[in-house]
This record gives structure tokens, sequence and C-alpha cells, in this order.
């Protein structure tokens, strides 16, 4: 069972891509929600109204944090935003699952959104997919263990640290299963 983050945004494609995998999904509001899933999926939208809706629950924070010790966690756009150790912007709580720095809206406002295809660079992995990039960050540092599985004009654009996976862009939109596959699949 994978939970997927409802607070605000995106989440239904991500429904269906889980659907398309064979995985049940539960929608995560609270930290209670996190009992009984092996998984948790951080979708797009907006990383400043995430954090306000996220504030309202006390140990909400400290839950995902912990979870993340045990559990999978798959981010996509906003929610790479809030899986990196630094976004540089007071409005943005950063849990540091990945050890990134992003930038938010780096490609510039909504009318610089794109579709593309990306070349997937991961163990025996070669394959290439489209991907919807939209209001998307740019990841501007990443740590020694992190690796980046994606670039797109030589600028990292999907992460692995550990078990766990963050994309600037959407593969959900384009119905993309790739992702996630790695992320709660056998890799
Ligand atoms: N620009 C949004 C933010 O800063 C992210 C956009 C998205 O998730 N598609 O949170």
């Amino acid at each position: 069972m994978i939970g997927i983050l409802a607070l605000q945004g995106n989440f239904s494609s991500h429904i269906q891509i889980l659907n398309k995998l064979g995985y049940d999904s539960k929608l995560v509001k609270s930290s209670k929600d996190l009992d009984n899933i092996d998984g948790l999926i951080i979708p797009g939208g907006e990383s400043t109204t995430m954090t306000k809706l996220i504030a309202r629950e006390d140990r909400f924070v400290k839950s995902i944090k912990s979870f993340s010790k045990k559990h999978p966690i798959l981010g996509t756009c906003a929610g790479l935003i809030l899986m990196s150790k630094n976004s540089f912007d007071d409005k943005v709580i950063n849990f540091g699952i990945i050890d990134i720095e992003s930038e938010r809206n780096a490609y510039g406002r909504q009318v610089h959104s794109f579709d593309t295809r990306l070349d997937l660079d991961y163990n025996s992995k070669n394959t290439s997919f489209m991907a919807s990039f939209i209001r998307a960050p740019k990841i501007s540092k990443v740590g020694k263990n992190v690796q980046v599985i994606c670039n797109h004009d030589g600028i990292p654009v999907a992460v692995k640290e550990g078990m766990h996976f963050a994309t600037t862009f959407h593969p959900e939109l384009q119905n993309e299963a790739l992702i996630h596959q790695l992320c709660f699949g056998d890799g």
C-alpha cells in the first residue's frame, strides 16, 4: 500500500500510475495515515501551500521524517523541493530526506513549462520517456551519496539517495510509471 500526501496539488494522476503498477493507494492527510503504508509519494503542487497545510499538525513533519528512515519516498516537483536539504526559501519546509539543494521556479513562470523526452541512466536500464516540467525547480547541488539518474541540458532532474527518489518533473502527467516502479518496485 503506497500513500500519497493529499493536502494540495495533483495526486489523482499518481493514483492512476499506482493502479497501473498494481499497487493499492491511500490518501495521506495526517500523520496517522502513515500507519500501515509501505511508501509515500509527495506530489507536485505549491510547496508553500503544502508547507502551511503540513504545519497545521504539530507532529506531521517529525512523522514524515521518521517514516523516511524505513520506507521509500518519491517526490515530484514541489515534492522534490520539500524533500531537499535546502531550497533557500523561508516559506518552504525542507525535510532533508535527499541531500540536494533546490531552487524553486528556476525555469521561469508557467509559460516556461514544457514537455520533453528524457533518457534514464540507471543500472542496466537505458530507456527514454516523456516528462512534464511545470514551474519546475532546478537541483543546484547534489550531495556525494546522491545518484543522478536523469539529466536535462546538463542539469540533474531525477535523483536517488538510498531508497528515495525525487524528480523536478512530473512523470505521472505523462502516464509514465517508470520512476514509480524504480522507487516502489524491485528497481
Ligand atoms: N513551483 C512550485 C513550487 O515552488 C512547484 C510546481 C509543481 O509542483 N509543478 O512549489
